[in-house]
């Protein structure tokens, strides 16, 4: 199963761009570039919602 991943300022869900070898997530609302690093699992957005 393939998880999704969310954007860490406006946690909205990420698209999934694969070309030339590589895979990029684009957040529409923000509309742009999510690094690997930064983005946040389904578990960590509801960890943060739970939190504030
Ligand atoms: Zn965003």
């Amino acid at each position: 199963m393939e998880k999704n991943f969310y954007c860490p300022e406006c946690s909205s869900k990420l698209e999934k761009i694969e070309g030339c070898g590589s895979i990029s997530y684009l957040c529409s609302k923000c509309k742009k570039l999510i690094s690997r690093k930064t983005m946040l699992t389904e578990e960590q957005v509801e960890k943060l919602s739970a939190e504030s």
